[in-house]
């Protein structure tokens, strides 16, 4: 007979762009893999449901990554399991009950987290709801390669790795190999599925048919050193003997409003498109032949998908350190802090040494797991599958609730 449509719960953050992108891919690929099967709901639950200090995590975060050396105290101080444990257990005791709340309303049948702060306390809440059996919870891990320890927790059912480098860390942390699955990142469908052509797309957005293009940009928040990038290109895409632009520049600015309207200020020699937050990556990727980006994992993937070679110009202390050299050792792209640099690298690049470019495009598309998402959501389907018929978590949730009154 028909089963019953089955309710999927993705547990995720708005800090960045990159756990929404992953949460968004998951779903996508729910959607296209098994239509009405799945119920797919993404949720930021501490932000819905939890008291300070989880709804203020997009805050403190921001804060924090703007204020770099909090950061790396914030990631490295809380590094230690017993540090974390005990912060956490003294965060579950605050909010839990609102949690619970939380997969009350959304009835789970899987839960997916994408998030390195939410293993411990939907499992704990799960565990104190006599629900940890009839719940597949699995942990969908958005760093590539230096992830904090909190992504680890031994009872999921299953614990996807987007490298071996990250699985070798799940084996450190006590996860069985039959826990882990090393299938890549998940990126949007729209990256792998469609059918994207480069002089179409430049029609489309406008750009100038012919000259290279690099694509600046600094993840969801327009972070690093965008702006002193820009303005370098800006002089060093500009052919002074010649009087004329070889080639053209893309910013994407993210949510940074103020460097939008800096950038939209200056005065250009080259052509060049300054964007806000834009919702179809995929397009301006695919229309450019370059990218400078800060180290962020999401980008990354995206851009090996579409064969960028990658200029990385900064990271993120811990998380995303990592990041950098699985790009340069495996030769898809190399790391440039200074913005001069930078732009000399790519003027090279769009002149005489577009061998390496062409080389480093290979490589990069070498690198790619396009269809990492799809992979992920089709092993779970099968964990489903093993795990049984599924109760109606909602009767057991009801029941409990109205035994602790
Ligand atoms: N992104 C987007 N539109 C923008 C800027 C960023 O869709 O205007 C997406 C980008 O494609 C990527 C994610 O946001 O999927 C950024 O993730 P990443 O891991 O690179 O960095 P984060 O912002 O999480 O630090």
């Amino acid at each position: 007979g028909a089963e019953r449509t089955k309710n999927v719960l993705i547990l995720m953050s708005d800090t960045g762009g990159g756990h929404r992108a992953s949460a968004e891919a998951i779903r996508d690929a729910f959607r296209i893999e098994f239509g009405d099967e799945y119920r797919v709901f993404v949720k930021d639950l501490f932000m819905e449901h939890a008291g300070w200090p989880l709804n203020d995590m997009e805050r403190s975060y921001k804060f924090m990554v703007k204020h770099v050396q909090l950061w790396r105290v914030a990631f490295h101080g809380t590094s230690p399991r017993w540090v974390h444990n005990v912060y956490l257990a003294a965060i579950a005791s605050l909010c839990a009950k609102k949690v619970e709340a939380g997969l009350k309303k959304y009835k789970p049948d899987i839960i997916i987290s994408v998030h390195p702060l939410m293993q411990h306390i939907p499992l704990w809440a799960l565990k104190w709801q006599n629900l940890q059996k009839k719940v597949v919870f699995v942990t969908v891990i958005t760093d590539l390669n230096t992830c904090h320890p909190t992504w680890f927790h031994a009872d999921v059912n299953r614990c996807y790795c987007p490298s071996e480098e990250v699985a070798k860390r799940a084996a450190l942390e006590n996860l069985q190999p039959s826990q882990t699955r090393v299938f890549g990142l998940p990126i949007r469908p729209s990256f792998c599925r469609a059918v994207l052509i480069k002089d179409e797309l430049r029609k489309e957005l406008e750009m100038d048919p012919e000259l290279p293009a690099v694509l600046l940009m600094g993840g969801g928040e327009g972070m690093g050193p965008v702006k002193k990038t820009a303005l370098a290109l800006g002089e060093s895409l500009f052919d002074k003997e010649l009087g004329k632009p070889i080639g053209q520049l893309v910013v994407i600015c993210g949510r940074n409003k103020s460097l939008s309207s800096s950038l939209q200020e200056a005065e250009w020699k080259i052509p060049v498109k300054i964007m806000g937050f834009v919702t179809q990556m995929e397009k301006y990727m695919g229309a450019c032949d370059c990218i400078i980006t800060k180290a962020g994992p999401g980008t990354i993937a995206e851009a090996l998908i579409r064969g960028l070679p990658i200029i990385l110009n900064d990271f993120i202390p811990g998380q995303e350190v990592g990041n950098v050299p699985y790009v340069v050792e495996n030769g898809a792209g190399v790391f440039s802090k200074s913005s001069k640099k930078t732009a000399k690298l790519v003027a090279s690049w769009f002149g005489p040494e577009s061998d390496v470019l062409k080389k480093m495009s290979q490589n990069a598309l070498k690198l790619a797991q396009p269809n990492a998402v799809f992979d992920i959501v089709k092993d779970i389907h099968e964990l489903v599958q093993q795990q049984g018929p599924l109760s109606q978590i909602s009767h057991c949730l009801t029941s409990s609730f109205s035994q602790q009154m």
